[in-house]
């Protein structure tokens, strides 16, 4: 059934989702397979050009990846997707499509860890410049922008600072000035936003987090037009070989199909421990883009459609020093000491220790993660537990 007019929640039950022809099983069997029967009138097809409906080997294609790519397309409002093994995998890959040796990237300086990582280590050793800005605003960009330059590249919430990026004015920018603009969509998935409908040329996922929400995978995709798409698929792609599992495919189609429901409550019980923890003598400052003391608290409002402002908070506690948040998180219970997030599970983390611990202190202050903040992944378990660990881990600060 086609759904690609009908409204987010029905895209998310049904969209990539075909009763199965055999033997009528609403939700497809996973096809566990890696390679595919031809016959020599099906090779004669395949090799005049007529590829519709024929899988040739799993690192190309498989029936459950394709499903899943069918639900993001149509949850991006795009014409292509690409189920990758991971979310670096997906934005390497981007990134690497639009950019090659020689030429020059401008990125958010506030992006993913490990995005930081592959665009200074090894695009180093690709010869790939990239600039690192301290904002996205257009004037920014003239500045950094070079002959060569091929991408912008920015997060639609950065990490952990949730800072927001005006996707209007990104894809407006790189339109007028013939570069490819790619977004990580990761904190707010299609559900707060979609940024090719801002014009955005290439949104990219961790599907680890709210994509697939529950946890238990590893996965990343791109979205963005067939030409781009496939120029990946068909190349890059069959050569690295950073083909998801479709079992992982699997377990995304099904978390898909919830991630409406989920991203309501995470974004309800998110606003929820923000406006708590504002009220704390222990904490210094909350950041949380649904708090009209963020900065970007309008900018949010309006991208996201006044449907919540995602389900990350960061706050920084009094005295900011490094000891401080170690004996919260120690403190909590309910609220799980690990990397990651989008869990249904509530995670919390030092930034300044675990995802950014491998930046120079200084390097991180000018990125706004300090010693004294700790990010929370909010779940969607009842947000009175949640505050109820909070305030247990507080009280223990004596
Ligand atoms: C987790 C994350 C990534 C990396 O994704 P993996 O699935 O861990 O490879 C990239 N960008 C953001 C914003 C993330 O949170």
């Amino acid at each position: 059934m086609d759904v690609s007019n009908a409204k987010f929640a029905t895209k998310a039950v049904h969209a990539g989702q075909m009763p199965e022809e055999k033997t009528g099983a609403l939700i497809a069997p996973l096809f566990m397979n890696s390679t595919y029967v031809w016959t020599s009138e099906k090779m004669e097809r395949y090799l005049h050009g007529d590829k519709a409906g024929i899988f040739t080997y799993g690192r190309s294609r498989n029936p459950t990846q394709n499903d899943l790519q069918d639900k993001v397309k149509t949850l991006e409002g795009a014409e292509a997707a690409l189920s990758t093994a991971s979310g670096m995998a997906a934005i390497a890959l981007a990134v690497m499509q639009a950019a090659h040796s020689g030429d020059h990237v401008i990125a958010n300086k506030t992006v993913y860890g490990g995005t930081y990582a592959l665009m200074t280590k090894i695009f180093e050793e690709l010869k790939i410049e990239v600039t690192f800005v301290d904002d996205m605003k257009p004037a920014t960009l003239d500045a950094a922008l070079r002959p060569n330059t091929k991408v912008v590249y920015s997060e639609t919430m950065a990490n952990p600072t949730l800072s927001v990026a005006n996707l209007t004015e990104i894809a407006q920018w790189a339109k007028a000035h013939k570069v490819t603009s790619i977004i990580d969509s990761t904190f707010t998935s299609p559900y707060l936003v979609r940024p090719l409908e801002f014009g955005i040329d290439v949104v990219v996922h961790s599907t680890t987090k709210y994509i697939n929400g529950h946890g238990d995978i590893i996965g990343g995709i791109i979205a963005g037009s067939f030409e781009f798409v496939d120029a990946i698929r068909s190349s890059m792609y069959q050569e690295l070989g950073p083909v998801p599992s479709p079992f992982s495919c699997w377990l995304q189609l099904r978390g898909l199909k919830t991630l409406h429901l989920r991203m309501k409550q995470h974004c309800a019980n998110a606003l929820a421990l923000a406006q708590w923890l504002e009220k704390q003598d222990a904490v210094e400052k909350v950041i949380y883009p649904g708090l009209e003391s963020h900065p970007d608290h309008e900018l949010a409002k309006k991208q996201f459609g006044g449907l919540g402002y995602g389900g990350i908070v960061t706050f920084i506690m009094k005295g900011d020093d490094i000891e401080s948040p170690k004996k919260v998180i120690d403190n909590c219970h309910l609220a799980k000491y690990c990397v990651s997030l989008g869990d249904l599970d509530t995670l919390i983390e030092q930034p300044a220790t675990m995802t950014h611990g491998k930046i120079d202190r200084e390097e991180r202050y000018k990125m706004g993660v300090t010693d004294g903040m700790i990010r929370v992944s909010v779940g969607v378990e009842d947000i009175d537990d949640i505050i109820a660990d909070f305030d247990h881990a507080f009280k223990a600060l004596g």
